[in-house]
This record gives C-alpha cells, sequence and structure tokens, in this order.
C-alpha cells in the first residue's frame, strides 16, 4: 500500500448551517486513482471544495502529508481542473498565459515569469497537444482544446494530487478517450481524484471508489452493484461494456 497523501476523518460540511456531508472518512494514497461518483446534490464538489481549502469544514479533520523528497506535511501541492461551467471563456488570457497561471500561486501578482517556468510550460502545452496553440485566445478554443488547457494549467505545477470536476463535460468522444490516456500518463507521477457523473467511464479508469450521497461509502479497487445505483441516483441504470474493456462490479453498500 503506498503512503497516504490526504486523511480524512468524520468531516461534516455544511451551508449556513445546514449539513450537506456527514460521518465522511476518506483516505487517499500516492500514486491513487480515486473516482468520486454520486447523484446530483449529493456533495461531490461540496468534498472536493473542502479538500481544496475553499471550503472550512463545520466538524471534523483533514490532515494533508507530502510524499515527496524535502515535502513538510501539512502541506501538499494540488492541481485543480474546474468544471467547464465554471470557465468565462470571454475573458481575454491566452492558453500560454492558462497554463502559467498554474504557477503564480508562488509568485507576487506582478513577478514575471522566468525562462525556465516558460519553458515547462512549453513542455506542458506539447504533452497537452496543443503546440503552435500558446498564443491563441481561450475563446477561439474548441471543447478539448480548453479542456487541454485548463489541465495543463493543473499540472504545471508538478502537483502531488490532481483533482478533475467533471472533466468529460462539453468535450467530444474523441478527445475524452484522450483526456483518459493523458491522466493514466499522468498518474504514474500523482495521485488523481476524478469526480464525475459518468459512471461507465470511471469504473474503467479507477483504481479505488467514492461513492458519495451525504455519506461516503469507499471501495478500494472493487466493484458496484446496480441496486446501489439504482437506489443512489434514483432511476435504473445500465452499466454497459463496449469492446475489450474490462468492468468492475462493487460490493453491496448502504448509505444510511
Ligand atoms: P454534487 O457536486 O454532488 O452535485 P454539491 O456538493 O454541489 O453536490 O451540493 C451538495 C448540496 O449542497 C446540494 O444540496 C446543494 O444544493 C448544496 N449546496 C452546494 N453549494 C451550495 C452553496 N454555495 N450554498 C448553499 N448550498 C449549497
Amino acid at each position: 500500500m503506498n503512503a497516504p497523501l490526504i486523511e480524512i476523518k468524520s468531516l461534516r460540511a455544511a451551508y449556513d448551517g445546514k449539513t450537506v456531508l456527514h460521518d465522511v472518512d476518506l483516505t487517499v494514497y500516492d500514486r491513487d486513482f480515486l473516482g468520486i461518483i454520486g447523484p446530483n446534490g449529493g456533495g461531490k464538489t461540496t468534498l472536493i471544495k473542502c479538500i481544496l481549502g475553499l471550503l472550512k469544514p463545520a466538524g471534523g479533520t483533514i490532515a494533508y502529508h507530502s510524499c515527496r523528497p524535502g515535502g513538510a506535511d501539512g502541506k501538499l501541492a494540488m492541481g485543480y481542473l474546474p468544471q467547464y461551467t465554471a470557465i468565462d471563456r470571454k475573458f481575454p488570457i491566452t492558453v500560454e498565459e492558462v497554463v502559467l497561471s498554474g504557477l503564480a500561486g508562488r509568485k507576487s501578482p506582478v513577478a514575471r515569469f522566468t525562462a525556465a517556468e516558460r519553458e515547462k510550460a512549453r513542455q506542458v502545452m506539447a504533452r497537452m497537444g496543443l503546440e503552435g496553440l500558446d498564443r491563441r485566445p481561450i475563446g477561439a478554443l474548441s471543447g478539448g482544446q480548453l479542456q487541454r488547457a485548463l489541465l495543463g494549467r493543473a499540472v504545471v505545477s508538478d502537483p502531488e494530487v490532481v483533482i478533475l470536476d467533471e472533466p468529460s463535460t462539453y468535450i467530444d468522444r474523441r478527445f475524452e478517450a484522450r483526456l483518459y490516456e493523458l491522466l493514466s500518463d499522468l498518474n504514474r507521477e500523482c495521485a488523481i481524484i476524478l469526480v464525475s457523473h459518468d459512471i461507465g467511464t470511471v469504473l474503467q479508469q479507477v483504481k479505488s471508489i467514492a461513492c458519495v450521497n451525504e455519506t461516503l461509502d469507499y471501495h478500494p479497487d472493487t466493484g458496484i452493484t446496480s441496486e446501489w445505483l439504482e437506489r443512489n441516483f434514483q432511476c435504473p441504470i445500465e452499466l454497459l461494456g463496449h469492446g475489450m474493456l474490462p468492468h468492475r462490479v462493487l460490493g453491496l453498500h448502504k448509505h444510511d
């Protein structure tokens, strides 16, 4: 078992005093690939916000442990790919600036990027298949190109954990396959937390699964039952496997 990067104990999250998540225990391990699934409004984004430090827990603890040489306990470099709808495409910013902004947290707002940082951004853009698009404004990108620029921004600082919130929304199927290839490649260097409503794809990609619906059920390396899905998504869901891709069945569990 790899070392724990994030340890969540008895987490409770609330908005205006109304609890939306409670009794959440979760450990994310180094090089983990954790899928977070659950019905709309179940609390997936709230959990992500707590992990990123954007929402203060109403109870419980979240501990961070760096596994890198020289890394300090309590500090963890995290990259975040927000939901597509959270992005203002009219904002006048180029692909290169989007990727470089993933390094901006390290410096003052007026500091210029060094040659080494620009080179790093260039390498990341090449890895994302965005060569030649560095000066293009984000308003002139396709959905898939914008997602790759945002993924570049999330990974340019070499984070130990990359968190993606619904990355396959609004992208075409062709790019979706490429996105998941990129993620499995990245997973050799860092842990990945992937929030998705696309259960079929998640189950093919991940090493462990958390089902979130006010509480959290964790499945290390496992299978999901159609009973759980139907009960928690309030509709019958069919899991289809296409081609040669393996699929999984999680053991039965209860949110109570
Ligand atoms: P999911 O990501 O699984 O769709 P969310 O974490 O967005 O779920 O929402 C969980 C619950 O918290 C929902 O009932 C939602 O209405 C509520 N909620 C989310 N954000 C806020 C907010 N900023 N203020 C008040 N309630 C919120």
